[in-house]
């Protein structure tokens, strides 16, 4: 099974996406986290996408293209941050049909632009293990260290206060078309992502099955 999870950034894809890799055996491919790495490595790649990454503005669709192309060659994927435009989506098609793959669902988390905000401006990550925390909702036990393996927790470099207002407006830009799109091949489920994190996956469970 082929999922993919789409939502505005903070809208929970990836806190969802971790779970679903568990419980239905799915690798969750995160474009961003693969990006991110590139960047955090000072690859060609990394150095090519790193100023569109600081800006909150997408990445050109020939280059992510490559990437995914390579990313979804396993068995089983939840595909997290891709597509984010129309274009991205022919793309998909094309490469899927190349692969003879097949997506079952286009899980949009539909949330809005306090909620993010406030995901986001609120969000710590933890430098070693990549853990999420959220400071009033999802905090800690202490505060700055992660639970699990006691690493640096820090804040992504995109969600200060200017880039998470851009990112919202690209989100704003891009949505509504690419669920018109995915919604007219029938595999559209729209999910309240502004609920709590279990709420949240409760409901993909039952969509799902
Ligand atoms: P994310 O971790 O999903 O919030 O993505 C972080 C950043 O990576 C975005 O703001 C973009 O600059 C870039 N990025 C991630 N996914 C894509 C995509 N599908 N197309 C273009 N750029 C992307």
């Amino acid at each position: 099974m082929n999922i993919i999870l789409f939502g505005a950034p903070g809208s929970g894809k990836g806190t969802q996406a971790k779970r679903m890799e568990k419980d239905f055996n799915l690798k969750q491919i995160s474009l961003g986290d693969i990006l991110r790495e590139q960047v955090k490595n000072k690859t060609e790649l990394g150095q090519e996408v790193e100023g569109y990454m600081k800006q909150g503005a997408l990445v050109p669709d020939d280059v992510v293209g490559r990437v995914i192309k390579e990313a979804i060659k396993v068995d089983g994927f939840i595909l997290d941050g891709y597509p984010r435009n129309e274009n991205q989506a022919h793309v998909l098609d094309q490469i899927l049909q190349e692969m003879n793959k097949e997506v079952k669902a286009f899980v949009y988390l539909d949330s809005n632009e306090e909620t993010i905000v406030d995901r986001l401006s609120k969000r710590r990550i933890c430098k070693a293990c990549g853990a999420n925390y959220h400071t009033t909702n999802l905090p800690p036990k202490v505060e700055g260290i992660c639970d699990n393996c006691q690493g640096e927790l820090s804040q992504r470099a995109d969600d200060n206060p200017e880039t998470i207002k851009k990112r919202w407006q690209v989100f704003l830009d891009e949505n509504r078309k690419l669920l018109d799109f995915y919604d007219k091949k029938g595999i559209l489920v729209r999910i309240d992502g502004t609920k709590s994190i279990d709420e949240v996956y409760s409901e993909i469970k039952i969509q799902l099955k």
